[in-house]
């Protein structure tokens, strides 16, 4: 039977290990590295170059030994491929020798079934060639053990039926449920994209999950704003060139998580391709701090989600209820951060309480047009008392005089933090909404207009106050930021270069900030909060969780 796509043999492992993960691999392309499959690259790198001659069965003299590394092949019948990493041959038989990172299990078998079933595939595959082989080998690198494998009749059965299982679970385009509480878990590469635990938790509200078993990214989004600056490639890192006397600094790419240029930066060839050979986005500001774009690599290869998405921004209802989500989570924050930060002696309860009236109304809200009518009610009645939570006059007659929201241009400065702010997230979110595989262009509340990140808008909503408006505070507050850092011209009030360079250093500590998840709990950095907001939504948009949990501070 010719089968139209060949299964590698390492997804059948994946699917006898859990199902939810070889679809979450090979149907819907997730991949994300953790500190093992890192490590099993490592032990791999000898086995993976190309080594040895693999004969033809026919041409293979009864005598003869053999030892060939890296050898890909499949089976027509079974329709699988695999790459071999050692294929080894003596007296006739041949034996494939598969490399595994850790310790040899103790278990009675000495090995787990995903290996056993995918080293039992490469020898059908072996077979179907012509070669005699009824054994393979798993070497355990930790442990420096050789376990034998017996192709037996229980094992051959166990491999065919996983691999129909997972062409019937491919064909079927269903998710699989996550496990629960399962020890898999955590040593799960996918699990900060599968989330089970979160799954399980906002459809049961039984377990609370587990810490996110994710490695924090250490990897960090690198600004350039440099007149004339440069950006090249050397090796592994970045050269910045900022000067015209050519001095600079460099980064390491696997330390950027972002490249971000602000006005007129040049950026070699050479360097833009690593950067997406290496899937590291490139983010483009005009001088004045506007958010022009970003460049990526094709983009994610998740089309389920996206056509989930898309299915849902035609869905009113759909629309309707994720609007009033976001809109009533940012009212939610707003009034949270007044609260918090007012530095009055008495809490401005009037405002308080209108928020927590306009809060209620969005929820009650029957349309996207009258949900926009409370944002803006909101807004007003937040933004008429945000001056509250700014220091006074320094006694130097140096102060932040804020009057209200304006922008396009801003006309003072706080304003002018606050729009630079705004970008800021936009950039974030638009970034962390294309690398989890969703279309930051079609939103739900804001609507599709030629450019807008209408997706990274809507999800930005609760963000504003917990990320920028708590920023804008932070660094006029502590002084860290003065009147006299403000460009003042006709056109506009605009921050000039060392406070800009101030405020991003600002917004990025912001981020790295660990907060507690007001849902499941457990500290996480406010960037990693982004992106587990996005997969959330993801969640939802696919069926998994019936509504999508937006982020409210207590
Ligand atoms: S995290 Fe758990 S449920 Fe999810 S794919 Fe991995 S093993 Fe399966």
């Amino acid at each position: 039977m010719q089968h139209e796509e060949l299964i590698p043999v390492r997804m059948v492992n994946e699917y006898v290990y859990c199902p939810r993960l070889a679809y979450l691999e090979w149907v819907q392309s997730e991949w994300a590295e953790s500190a093992d499959t890192v490590d099993g690259k490592f032990v791999h790198r000898r086995v993976d170059r190309a080594s040895g001659d693999m004969p033809a069965a026919r041409d293979m003299e009864p005598d003869e030994s053999l030892q060939a590394r890296s050898v890909l092949l499949s089976s027509q019948e079974l329709g699988v491929v695999a790459r071999f990493d050692l294929i080894e041959g003596e007296d006739g038989q041949v034996v494939p020798v598969d490399y595994k990172r850790g310790k040899r299990p103790h278990v009675a078998r000495r090995a787990y079934d995903p290996e056993r079933v995918q080293l039992c595939l490469q020898g059908l595959i072996l077979r179907e060639h012509g070669y005699v082989c009824s054994e393979g080998s798993l070497y355990f690198a930790a442990s420096r053990e050789r376990v034998r494998v017996a192709f037996d009749e229980e094992l051959v059965a166990l491999a065919r039926a996983s691999v129909q299982a997972v062409r019937d679970m491919a064909a079927a385009g269903v998710l699989p449920e996550p496990l629960e509480d399962s020890p898999k878990c955590p040593r799960c590469s996918l699990v900060g994209i599968c989330l089970p635990d979160e799954v399980c938790f906002l459809r049961s509200r039984k377990d609370p999950p587990r810490p996110l078993a994710v490695a924090p990214d250490d990897a960090l989004p690198v600004y350039v704003q440099a007149y004339r600056g440069k950006v090249a490639k050397k090796n592994d890192e970045l050269v910045i060139t900022t000067g015209d006397d050519g001095t600079g600094t460099r980064a390491r790419l696997r330390d950027t998580s972002q490249l971000v240029l602000l006005g007129n930066v040049y950026l070699t060839t050479p360097c833009l391709h690593e950067l997406l050979r290496r899937q590291i986005p490139v983010c483009w500001y005009s001088y004045g701090g506007w958010f022009l774009g970003y460049s990526c690599t094709m983009g994610h290869k998740n089309v389920e989600l996206r056509t989930a998405q898309y299915r849902a921004s035609f869905d009113e209802r759909k629309c309707l209820d994720l609007a009033r989500t976001f809109v009533r989570a940012k009212i939610h924050n707003c009034r949270t951060l007044l609260r918090r930060n007012w530095r009055g002696e008495e809490k401005p309860r009037e405002v308080l309480i209108g928020l927590q009236e306009d809060r209620r109304r969005a929820g009650r809200a029957r349309s996207i047009q009258e949900l926009l009518g409370v944002e803006g009610a909101a807004a007003a009645r937040y933004f008429a008392a945000f001056a509250g939570m700014l220091r006074e006059d320094d006694g130097m007659g140096r102060g932040f005089d804020f009057r209200g929201r304006n922008r396009r241009p801003p006309t003072d400065p706080v304003n002018a933090l606050l729009s630079f702010g705004y970008a800021m997230l936009v950039r974030t979110w638009s970034v962390t909404l294309a690398c989890v595989g969703l279309d930051p262009y079609r939103g739900f509340y804001h609507q599709p207009r030629y450019g807008r990140p209408a997706l990274a808008l809507d999800m930005m909503e609760s963000f504003r106050p917990l990320v920028v408006d708590s920023c804008v505070v932070r660094v006029i507050n502590n002084g860290e930021i003065q009147p006299e850092d403000f460009l003042v011209r006709a056109t506009g009030v605009a921050l000039k270069d060392g406070a800009r360079r101030k405020f991003i250093a600002a917004f990025e500590r912001r981020l790295s900030v660990e907060i507690t998840h007001p849902v499941f709990s457990y500290r996480v950095s406010c960037r990693r909060v982004l992106e587990l907001q996005a997969r959330l939504l993801g969640r939802h948009l696919l069926g998994e969780i019936p509504d999508y949990p937006d982020l409210t501070t207590r």
